[in-house]
């Protein structure tokens, strides 16, 4: 096991300012144009992959960091440039991590390549669980995936709704009920193969921010998929669901489930991206603060003004090191016995929210045009409180782990 740190070590250091070098260079004078056009910035993703930065292997060897520091580290980074664009960078990821957590080797080694693509026709991925009636509530989903025992095919039917890179991705992972009756127990995640018939995109989404970002309803109309794409196998799947049902009929399991243990997981990387988005506004309302002169005097040198930009800075640096504690129990198994992964996304998502607002007052005029980034960051760090969990849902993991309460 890793000793945890706050100190990057040397090859961290480079990676970090490889990955800021992409950032400033080549995201963020991009992050204007994609924010108005509210289209997927193709041309950024495939420059991503061609220095590597979008590609299997980058995101493996951040997430495999024994420190635990690579992924939030690269998310920083990578939402320090721009949310909507790194969004579009980082989606195929979440879809890639749903196969790697849950799928067989044969699995990984077939779909990964064909979510990422190379760089000269890169493609994109999409992780489809949340539904029209089915958002907080996980367990209220109704996509429905049947077995076909004599084909040796599932056929699934249902809505997903909110899928970033819905519809224009080569490979979906579809999270879909297999047993009704045993709840967020009884869900499976599916691969839909490249160009399988029934998968269509719904309405595509115009947002509030993270407008680069695709994000739309993906419709699933008796879609017919071989067995080999239940991820995981019809094996280890009767297996876990034998085991659900035997629990279920002893009254119950008095324990998290495995999909809340997941989410928890992963939540300190969407709270490293609410970092990069706070820091990022921090900058340039430090930046303005020193330079803007009123009263014949730069606006900083007022204690209303530099308290505020002190405030910014110590949440910022506390919510790095929530999200970095987290990141390094996930990666070195440490149990989550107080809900740091839910804490971590809560107070760095609620801190980029409050500090992206203090940036634009600190521009006054100024930073509510789109002349100046902070107003387009304002409108992005709404999402961190909104996905992966909402910030109440957050609470409600921490208050109920801490009580030892069963979370549902
Ligand atoms: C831009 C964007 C991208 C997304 N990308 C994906 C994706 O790629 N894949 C995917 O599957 N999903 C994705 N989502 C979906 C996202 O995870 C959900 O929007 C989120 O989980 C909230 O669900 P909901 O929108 O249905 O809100 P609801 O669950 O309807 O919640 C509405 C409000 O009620 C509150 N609330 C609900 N239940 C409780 C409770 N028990 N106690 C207190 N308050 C409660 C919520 O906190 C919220 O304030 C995305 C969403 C957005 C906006």
């Amino acid at each position: 096991m890793a000793e945890f740190t706050m100190e990057l070590n040397d090859e961290q250091k480079e990676v970090r300012d490889w990955i800021h070098g992409f950032a400033a260079d080549v995201i963020r004078p991009a992050a204007a144009e994609w924010d108005e056009r509210e289209e997927t910035p193709w041309p950024v993703i495939q420059e991503a992959a061609k220095v590597g930065i979008y590609s299997l292997d980058f995101y493996a060897q951040q997430y495999f960091d024994p420190t635990g520091l690579g992924i939030p580290m690269a998310m920083e980074e990578l939402f320090w440039g721009d949310a909507g664009i790194a969004l579009s960078i980082v989606g195929t990821g979440l879809a890639a991590v749903g196969v790697l957590a849950n799928g067989t080797e044969e699995q990984i080694g077939t779909w990964i390549p064909q979510m990422y693509g190379d760089a000269n026709d890169v493609k994109v991925a999409a992780f489809c669980s949340s539904e029209p009636d089915a958002g907080s509530d996980v367990a209220s989903m109704r996509t429905r995936a049947v077995y076909d025992e004599a084909k040796d095919e599932w056929v699934l039917n249902g809505t997903k709704t909110w899928a970033t890179n819905g519809g224009i991705a080569n490979v979906h992972v579809v999270v879909a009920v297999v047993d009704p009756e045993l709840g967020s127990k009884g869900h499976a995640s599916f691969i839909i193969p490249p160009g399988t018939e029934g998968l269509s995109q719904g309405q595509k989404f115009k947002k509030h921010g993270i407008r680069a970002s695709h994000t739309a309803e993906v419709v699933l109309d008796n879609v017919r998929v071989p067995g080999s794409c239940l991820l995981g196998g019809k094996e280890k799947l009767d297996e876990r669901l034998a085991r659900a049902r035997e629990k279920a009929r002893q009254g119950g399991e008095r324990v998290k489930n495995a999909a809340m243990a997941t989410f928890e997981a992963s939540r300190p990387a969407v709270g490293a991206m609410a970092v990069g988005t706070a820091r990022a506004a921090y900058e340039v309302a430090l930046d303005y603060a020193t330079t803007r002169e009123q009263f014949g005097r730069p606006i900083v040198d007022n204690q209303g003004v530099a308290f505020q930009l002190a405030d910014m800075r110590t949440s910022i640096d506390a919510a790095r090191l929530l999200v970095w504690r987290a990141s390094w129990m996930a990666v070195n198994g440490k149990p989550f016995t107080a809900a740091e992964g839910s804490m971590s996304k809560l107070f760095a998502s609620e801190t980029a929210k409050k500090v992206t607002a203090q940036a634009i007052q600190i521009l006054g005029g100024n930073g509510y045009t789109r002349e100046y980034p902070v107003e387009r960051m304002h409108r992005d760090a709404a999402i961190y409180t909104i996905f992966e969990g909402t910030s109440e849902i957050q609470r409600l993991v921490i208050a109920r782990t801490l009580a030892g309460v069963p979370i549902r």
